[in-house]
């Protein structure tokens, strides 16, 4: 097993978490562990809670019907 790279910062690591809205492979740096997201859609989220007032739950976002069913 080749060690994998954060796909935001480049940093090898053998422990990558993915995010749950664009699926990057981060580094922990570089993931928000209580949101599953990472930096880039952890930021966006903000903005956009912040401007829209929408809970993260009840926004139509690009997230596949496969990926909802738990
Ligand atoms: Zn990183
Ligand atoms: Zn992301």
């Amino acid at each position: 097993m080749m060690p994998e790279e954060c796909q935001i910062c480049g940093k090898k690591t053998k422990k990558l978490y993915s995010c749950r809205r664009c699926g990057r492979k981060v580094c922990k740096k570089c993931f928000h562990d209580s949101e599953k997201l990472c930096e880039i859609c952890y930021n966006r989220g903000e903005q956009g809670k912040n401007e829209l007032n929408i809970p993260e739950s009840a926004k139509p976002m690009s997230v596949s019907p496969k990926d909802i069913k738990k």
